[in-house]
């Protein structure tokens, strides 16, 4: 934290009562277990845990207050008692950004999140000490943690703020009060809690206009929906970034002479005042240069300098399980995709798949897993993957998971469903060799992880 906080100040922003006397705090936690002496206790509530029930535990780890929505007698510390702790932990969260001399950045999108935040973090990091989101904490309880580990020193900020249903970002970028925002895209991921394409873009765009130090709108002008953001911007200033070189003039930052090959990319950026950058990129797939080109444009409005983006950008390296290159069993490469999925994330990576085995004279292999949370969409998106890695040239699909099956169907010829992730390994274990790429992709909950696992051990 940035300097010491009163349990007391809590009340200028929200309705609280004070139990007992007032308390100062440098240290914020919200899990009794690792909880240390003289830490402020917040009992978060949650649908399987109550955290009022920890209370006790905190206060015998030498937690100096809490924040309950229960009173909890018996304890000898001050009780701060509130309707809902959640929102008491963002508004602790505000109340230390408040206090920073920080730029602070934050960006959202369908896709690309933590690689654009990772990207812009280590661009700033060059020439500013930077705090920025860690792994995805991203939510209602990460952000404003993530705003809590604000320290004095730290001269940039880069927030990574997600959402399952709308509003979630009008709160969470009201706390994190960032002077640019960015969105990167949106596509039909989480339908389930946004209802439609439209709530999606609607909800992204609330990281537009929900905090009052935002200037700068940070957009995607390769995004279909970049109109309604842009009109939402009002009279912020907009900053437009492309990779379509048909754009060149009517955006702000362009990426010219993209080359991608080999799991990289070289292209040229350019920006305002004839800025240009020659840039490597080692990571695969035009996608990543889409979320490089968006980091660049973030950390420019931000203050880095064009030096900080080529040097950052070149040292980048692809993240576990995000479109990374493994050897895989009988010699065969696998592209290790098996994080997650969405519709978008799926078209992306079958592009990555059919150029890498492109240019290696190999046969594709598609092995997939559902994708979660598609809502009454689920079938038809499903379909659409096998449509499209039919169209992109994909040789086979071996898919497990029932709304798979859709993929396979629309697949077609080459296309192959099992009963089990175990039955798919079996097969997968006996058929892949040196000529094949395989790129192995599902959803979080379809733990197409244990594909990647069981077939680079077992071969
Ligand atoms: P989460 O919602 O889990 O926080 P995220 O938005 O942070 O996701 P990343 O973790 O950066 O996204 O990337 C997840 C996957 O999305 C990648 O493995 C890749 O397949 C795909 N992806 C990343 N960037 C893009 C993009 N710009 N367009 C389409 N797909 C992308
Ligand atoms: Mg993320």
């Amino acid at each position: 934290m940035i300097s010491e906080l009163k349990l007391s100040e809590l009340q200028s922003v929200m309705p609280a009562h004070l139990h007992g006397r007032d308390v100062v705090f440098n240290k914020v936690s919200t899990d009794s277990r690792s909880l240390s002496a003289g830490d402020l206790f917040v009992a978060l509530q949650g649908d399987n845990f109550d955290g009022n029930q920890f209370a006790e535990q905190a206060v015998s780890s030498g937690a100096c207050g809490l924040i309950v929505s229960q009173l909890q007698p018996g304890l000898d510390v001050p009780q701060l008692q509130v309707g809902n702790t959640e929102k008491a932990l963002g508004w602790l969260g505000y109340l230390n950004r408040k206090q920073s001399r920080a730029i602070v950045v934050a960006l959202t999108g369908s896709q690309g999140k933590t690689s654009v935040k990772e990207m812009t973090q280590r661009i700033l990091s060059e020439e500013f000490s930077t705090h920025y989101t860690k792994g995805n904490l991203n939510n209602t309880v990460g952000a404003p943690l993530t705003l809590l580990a604000m320290d004095a020193h730290h001269e940039r900020a880069v927030i990574e703020l997600g959402a399952n249903s709308a509003g979630e970002i009008a709160w969470t970028a009201m706390l994190t009060d960032p002077e640019v925002v960015l969105i990167n895209n949106a596509s039909e991921t989480h339908l389930e809690g946004f209802g439609s394409l439209l709530g999606v873009v609607e909800a992204k765009g609330e990281i537009i206009d929900s905090a009052e130090s935002t200037k700068v709108v940070v957009l995607n002008a390769d995004d279909p929906s970049v109109e309604v953001w842009k009109t939402r911007a009002g009279q912020r200033t907009v900053v437009l970034f492309s990779i379509d070189e048909s754009k060149a003039g009517a955006v702000d930052y362009l990426a010219t002479q993209l080359e991608c090959s080999g799991g990289e990319s070289r292209f040229v950026l350019r920006g305002p005042e004839g800025l240009e950058i020659s840039c490597l990129l080692p990571l695969p797939g035009s996608h990543n240069v889409a979320n490089a080109v968006a980091a660049a444009s973030l950390a420019l409005s931000a203050g880095a300098t064009a030096r900080s983006v080529q040097l950052a950008l070149s040292r980048m390296k692809a993240v576990k399980g995000r479109l990374s290159d493994v050897s895989g069993c009988g010699g065969c490469t696998l592209i290790d995709d098996s994080y997650n999925a969405s519709p978008n994330s799926f078209r992306a990576a079958i592009d990555v798949l059919v150029s890498s085995a492109d240019e290696k004279g190999k046969t594709s292999i598609l092995i997939m897993g559902d994708m979660a949370e598609m809502g009454g969409e689920a079938e038809l998106a499903h379909r659409r993957v096998g449509e499209y890695a039919k169209a992109a040239g994909v040789a086979e699909v071996w898919a497990t998971g029932l709304l798979s099956k859709q993929a396979i169907d629309s697949f077609g010829h080459g296309g192959q469903w099992f009963e089990s992730r175990q039955s798919l390994i079996d097969f997968a274990i006996n058929s892949l060799d040196t000529n094949k790429v395989a790129l192995v992709k599902g959803s979080r909950s379809a733990a197409m992880d244990t594909v990647v696992t069981a077939l680079k051990t077992e071969g």
